[in-house]
């Protein structure tokens, strides 16, 4: 993939028709702390996350700590319950298609659109750590909520970006990405989750 997974892996392979460069570490400087990523099997990452309604200091504290778990663990994006929390909000630094940063969060978002190209492409998640499978995503998505603030805040993404933003919010629903394949990439991912969690 382009890029890190969303909690990719950030060595992945790049694919010369989205190609991602990595902007040299997180130039990002958060007051924050790294917080344990939820892995699978884990029935936070099942849960359907709670809307956030109050907005306060506590709030804005796991939106930094949910960036600095990202950037120690190489991802373009982690969503709340990756870190054991119930609530709707994910935070983002990824590229798009044209080489173009990423860097936010949402609150409540909803994703609004998901449309154009169906690409098929590697994609990974921080929660199932080893593993990539070639995943199918819109081209194009837009995401809708509010930041920490309660600021309305509108976010499009193209290419591998509009797959993170897709990956993020299907983690607020209770879902992770494998849910999305079928056929032969599916089976393989069920053996490989299998063989994961065999003791
Ligand atoms: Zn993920």
């Amino acid at each position: 993939m382009p890029g890190a997974p969303f909690a990719f892996a950030e060595k992945a392979e790049r694919t010369s028709r989205h190609r991602i460069t990595r902007v040299s570490k997180r130039t990002t400087t958060r007051n924050g702390t790294a917080r344990p990523i939820r892995l699978l099997g884990d029935p936070v990452l099942r849960t359907e996350c709670d809307p956030v309604r109050t907005f306060d200091t506590a709030l804005e504290k796991l939106v930094d700590d949910m960036f600095v778990t990202m950037y120690e663990q190489d991802g373009a994006g982690v969503a709340a319950n990756q870190v054991g929390s119930g609530l709707r909000l994910f935070v983002y630094d990824c590229e798009d298609d044209r080489g173009r940063r990423h860097v936010g969060h949402a609150v409540n978002p909803v994703l609004v659109a998901a449309d154009g190209e169906l690409l098929v492409e590697s994609e990974g998640c921080l929660s199932l750590p080893g593993m990539r499978f070639e995943t199918p995503r819109h081209a194009h998505a837009v995401v809708e909520g509010v930041d920490a603030k309660n600021r309305p805040v509108r976010v499009e993404g193209t290419g591998y970006f509009a797959r993170c933003l897709q990956h993020e919010c299907g983690h607020l629903d209770g879902k992770v990405y494998i849910d999305v394949l079928s056929g032969e990439v599916r089976r393989e991912a069920m053996r490989a989750i299998r063989d994961l969690q065999r003791p």
